[in-house]
């Protein structure tokens, strides 16, 4: 069950050229500094001596970070210790000769020394599963061995457009195992005809995969025992029968939305190339996309055209320091949102708070192992994006938001008449909504509407548009899509709506729709005639008695 095998041995086969690349790099920079620390030596006045110390400090600085990230982790804390003494050099500017003397010595030493890169403690880098492609139907397998549950579940989610398969055993779940992995698991705590529990089981399997699948747990017994050892074997959903099953599906949404995803984008601003291809391949091995800067001085055009999601800046450059730069990209609101952070060499913690006050959000300190760079990089990303789609999505839903999707409609109108292909436009309401309200709270409201949007995403195309146009009004954009077709496509949908079963204090309900459909065929003229359009044809379908399309 291993995945991603030839993509983590390529990635190794990267990382060792760039070390090794490295490894010559140092033939020249070791030299260089031996060279420098006798010039410190015979430096003709303090004058002189200051400004071979400034550059000896700043030498040895990039070597700290630079030699841990490669392998050499006992060249970089030599390179930091001594960098540490240069700073006490510069900040005490005690001429003793004697001393100094030994400051140079240790320098020509450490250039003298041979070094290789150590390699162990991290060698191998974890592989992030490639990206699936999205038309497929996710599979989900359910371990539950009471049939009536089972089968009802698995209905349920096949009608959100899941691929569902159910099981009452433990070894026919295995054997299905065997066969191909799902994309999630679901499994029933009381197991009493097996001899494992559900959660030993699946504590058991998740210890045989080289990935843990997402996990849901369903359960009579909703102890805090019950939720720790769910927790300990990974499981990211918790349901007590009688189990809400759109809530269930509602919680498989939000695992995949985190999984799937478009990759994060991360622009790397380092002078130093070897590091920054390094720190490059690291975060493309984890499935990032990672575009890297040399030329401070393009940083506009580079944020325009690659619309980065975190920004890795490197703090000493030649032409223009990290937090210059930093401020310089915080000057442009369209980026207040891109974190900004600073990867260095430097752990004087007064200068990492100085460059954090000019801007900037957080620094990473080279040398760091390469789960810690992901880590670091995927949590802030991660966030971005989160906020990101919180300002211009529906908090209820994920949906676009009113003004977004009204927006693409009028973009859909205008390219249907360019194309000559006909755009459809749907307005859907839910039935009595407010009976919903009155009958089993508001909470429960919620959980429909928030049902009927993942019932939508998970039935229509990928480019089509799906917005929340108001409370429990949905506005769909069907692009090359006539009307009789979206017609068939939102009957399907209302089927399946009205199929599904609600609970709430432990009773059980359903819920209808109805919907209107406008083409583009219909000469509207503007996008606001043809949503007109669609919502009279909803006036309609409520009129003619609810739960149906026109
Ligand atoms: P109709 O079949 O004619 O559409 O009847 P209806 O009851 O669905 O229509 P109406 O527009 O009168 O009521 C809609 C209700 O939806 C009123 C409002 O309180 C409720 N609502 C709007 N937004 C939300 C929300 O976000 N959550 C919940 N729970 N209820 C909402
Ligand atoms: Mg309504
Ligand atoms: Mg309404």
């Amino acid at each position: 069950m291993s995945k991603g095998k030839s993509t983590a041995d390529e990635l190794q086969q990267h990382l060792q050229q760039l070390s090794n690349a490295f490894a010559v790099r140092l033939q020249v920079e070791l030299p260089a500094l031996a060279q420098n620390a006798e010039r410190l030596l015979h430096a003709a006045d303090p004058q002189e001596q200051l400004q071979h110390l400034q550059s000896l400090r700043d030498q040895l600085h990039k070597l700290a970070g630079a030699a841990g990230t490669f392998g050499f982790s006992s060249l970089g804390q030599r390179a930091r210790e001594l960098e540490q003494e240069a700073d006490q050099w510069l900040e005490t500017l005690q001429q003793e000769q004697q001393s100094l003397q030994d400051f140079s010595h240790s320098l020509q030493q450490l250039a003298l020394q041979q070094f290789q890169a150590e390699r162990g403690q991290e060698a191998a880098t974890r592989v992030v599963k490639p990206p699936r492609p999205n038309s497929s139907a996710r599979r989900i397998y359910i371990l539950e061995d009471q049939l009536a549950i089972g089968e009802n579940m698995r209905l349920t989610l096949n009608n959100f457009g899941y691929h569902a398969e159910h099981f009452s055993h433990i070894a026919d779940l295995d054997h299905a195992l065997q066969q191909q992995l799902p994309d999630a698991l679901i499994v029933d705590v009381n197991l009493p005809d097996e001899s494992l529990t559900g959660l030993e089981y699946a504590a058991s399997l998740q210890q045989r995969l080289d990935e843990p699948l997402p996990l849901l747990v369903i359960t009579t017994q909703d102890d805090f025992a019950t939720y720790l050892e769910a927790v300990r074997v990974g499981a990211m959903g918790f349901f007590t029968k009688p189990v809400d099953i759109p809530q269930l599906e509602n919680r498989l949404e939000r695992c995949f939305a985190q999984q799937q995803g478009e990759p994060y984008r991360v622009l790397i601003i380092d002078d130093d190339r070897e590091l920054a291809s390094r720190f490059s391949l690291i975060l493309r091995g984890a499935n990032m996309l990672v575009e890297m800067l040399h030329e401070p001085a393009d940083i506009f055009a580079r944020m325009r055209s690659f619309n980065p999601e975190v920004v890795l800046l490197d703090v000493s450059m030649p032409d223009c320091t990290g937090p210059e730069l930093a401020q310089i990209i915080r000057m442009n609101d369209d980026w207040l949102r891109v974190p900004i952070v600073y990867l260095s060499a430097e752990t004087d913690i007064n200068r990492q708070m100085n460059a954090l006050i000019k801007a900037g959000d957080d620094f990473v300190t080279k040398p760091i192992s390469d789960n810690a760079l992901v880590a670091a990089v995927f949590s802030r990303a991660q966030r971005a994006r989160l906020l990101s789609n919180a300002l211009s999505r529906d908090s209820l839903t994920g949906l676009l938001k009113h003004a977004d999707i009204k927006e693409q409609a009028a973009v859909e109108l205008e390219r249907a008449q360019r194309s000559g292909k006909p755009a459809s436009v749907a307005m859907l309401d839910i039935d009595f909504f407010k009976k919903v309200n009155d009958s089993y709270g508001h909470a429960a409201g919620d959980n429909v509407i928030r049902a009927l949007a993942n019932l939508l995403r998970q039935r229509l195309r990928r480019i089509d548009s799906l917005g929340r146009y108001g409370g429990e009004e949905f506005l769909v954009v069907l692009p090359d899509c006539p009307p009789d077709q979206a017609l068939r496509i939102l009957d399907e949908i209302r089927q399946r709506f009205a199929d599904l079963h609600f609970i709430a204090d432990g009773q059980q309900f359903s819920v209808t729709l109805s919907a209107g459909i406008a083409s583009t065929d219909d000469a509207p003229a503007s996008a606001d005639d043809l949503l007109d359009k669609a919502d009279r044809a909803l006036y309609t379908a409520k009129h003619g008695g609810r739960n149906q399309v026109r």
